[in-house]
């Protein structure tokens, strides 16, 4: 019985097909260590290397990593919104409340503009939609928990009024 997250590794699909003759247990170990281009992927992979106990030897380098051409689309993004947004933050998080970790070339306070309704879900890039985070209040909207960033929304809401 093979782990969820093989469903969603194509590497690991892959290499089960290529490989028939292995048991299953044998062809997971295998099919992890692929290296792969796609960030999903890649962190799905990981999350199976959490589950080996012990843990299994690091693979070594012999040669740089291979390259893959990437397709991607971008988000036509108002400049008037970051600078609306930025200056409205003041040089401090507008979820956590520290100051910005460092300053820019310019010495503007490095903050992030974020999409509270993201723009891949269908947000919109508008003052009433956008934040400006801290590097790390940022990855946590995108990668924290749900019940922690559910924590942060609350906070982010009471913070910032234009939300509505
Ligand atoms: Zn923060
Ligand atoms: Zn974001």
């Amino acid at each position: 019985m093979l782990p969820w997250y093989v469903e969603r590794l194509r590497g690991v699909r892959k290499f089960l097909l290529d490989h028939p003759e292995f048991s299953d247990r044998q062809r997971l170990r295998g099919a992890i260590a692929i290296p792969t281009a796609d960030p999903e992927e890649l962190r799905l992979a990981t999350t199976a290397l959490k589950e080996g106990r012990p843990l299994p030897p690091p693979p070594r380098a012999t040669a740089p990593p291979a390259k893959h051409p990437i397709s991607m689309l971008r988000f036509a993004r108002h400049p008037g919104v970051i600078e609306f947004v930025e200056r409205s933050a003041g040089g401090v998080c507008e979820c956590c409340k520290n100051p910005a970790p460092f300053r820019r070339e310019d010495g503007s306070p490095y903050l992030e503009v974020h999409h509270v309704n993201m723009l891949a879900a269908g947000g919109y890039d508008d003052i009433k939609n956008a934040v400006a985070l801290c590097p790390n209040c940022h990855r946590a909207f995108h990668h924290a928990s749900d019940a922690t960033r559910v924590q942060m929304l609350r906070r982010l809401r009471s913070n910032v009024p234009r939300l509505g």
